[in-house]
């Protein structure tokens, strides 16, 4: 039986601790800020608009939302970033992705000023994280680590294997692993032998996007299983890429869909937009 981690649970500890810290920046007379840009109407993109408004709300931070039509061209997108990168009262920006097909993803990432980008995808921050001296960590890798930390789980000379090599979540992942001393493989779709590296890892992380994809066989006895996927299963419920049931006996720690990785996202970028607001007023401890 596996001790599961629950994310519902460290997710409301980070986000309590933000509350109050940032109660201790209003006396100082700074109220961190957050501006959301959303462009069109996917539902999903609409979803965790409103939830990271909502978590904003909670922890006290000002939250501005711009939500632009779906045919807004490149030139007012980039023309917006530009305002907020200038605005004083915003001190994290974010811009809810995928964007329509017609819009260049890169180019708005790469204008968001590196001192307001929360979500730790511009290039520079990219780079930062790769030679471990960073401000920002990209909001999920972070919320794993985040869950390992809280398990009290070691890191140091484990085999670690992630499958998945996004720019989002799989390589930021690897990165973190290995800033502690993990002896990490990354895996993906091109992968030979995939069941063996995966029976082989104490730390597995499944960050591919394919509902149920990690079976009982893939997991070694004992190992910590952390699941960031997010899908639907057969008949339209909310699951992971673990096979809950079955890798659930085999693991010694494991984190639930939903429940798990997911509320920790939002937790990390109100950390990040916090500790934005620190740097930007010359507050960073
Ligand atoms: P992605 O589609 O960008 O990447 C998926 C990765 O899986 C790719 O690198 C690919 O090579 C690999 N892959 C695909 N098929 C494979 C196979 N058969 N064998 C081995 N590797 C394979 O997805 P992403 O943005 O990294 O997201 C992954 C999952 O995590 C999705 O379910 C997504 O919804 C979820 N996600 C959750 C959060 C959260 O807050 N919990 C945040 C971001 C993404």
């Amino acid at each position: 039986m596996a001790k599961v981690i629950s994310g519902k649970e460290v997710s409301a500890k980070v986000r309590a601790d933000v509350k109050e810290e940032c109660e201790r920046l209003k006396e100082k007379g700074v109220t961190p800020g957050l501006a959301v840009i959303i462009v069109g109407d996917d539902p999903a993109s609409r979803v965790y608009v409103n939830n990271k408004k909502k978590a904003c709300a909670e922890v006290g931070f000002v939250s501005e939302e711009y939500a632009l039509p779906a045919e807004t061209t490149q030139e007012e997108l980039l023309d917006l970033i530009d305002k907020l990168n200038n605005k004083k009262e915003i001190n994290g920006i974010l811009c809810q992705l995928p964007l329509p097909k017609h819009l260049d993803e890169k180019a708005v990432i790469n204008a968001i000023s590196p001192y307001k980008d929360v979500d730790a995808f511009h290039p520079s921050n990219v780079g930062k994280i790769m030679i471990g001296d960073y401000h920002f960590l990209p909001c999920t890798p972070a919320g794993v680590m985040e869950l390992i930390h809280f398990a009290g789980i070691d890191v140091s000379g484990k085999n670690c294997v992630v499958i998945g090599r996004s720019n989002i979540v799989g390589k930021p992942m690897s990165m973190l692993l290995l800033h502690e001393n993990g002896t990490v493989t990354v895996c993906h779709s091109k992968t030979k032998n995939l069941k063996e590296i995966c029976s082989s890892a104490d730390i597995l992380v499944a960050a591919v996007g394919r509902a149920k994809f990690v079976k009982a066989d893939m997991v070694k006895e004992g190992a910590v299983v952390l699941d960031v996927g997010i899908n639907r299963d057969e008949n339209g419920k909310l699951c992971g890429d673990v096979d809950y049931a079955e890798v659930e006996p085999k693991a010694s720690y494991i984190t639930p869909v939903p429940g798990g990785v997911g509320p920790m996202t939002i937790a990390m970028l109100m950390k990040n937009t916090l500790k934005a607001a620190k740097l930007q007023n010359g507050m960073d401890d």
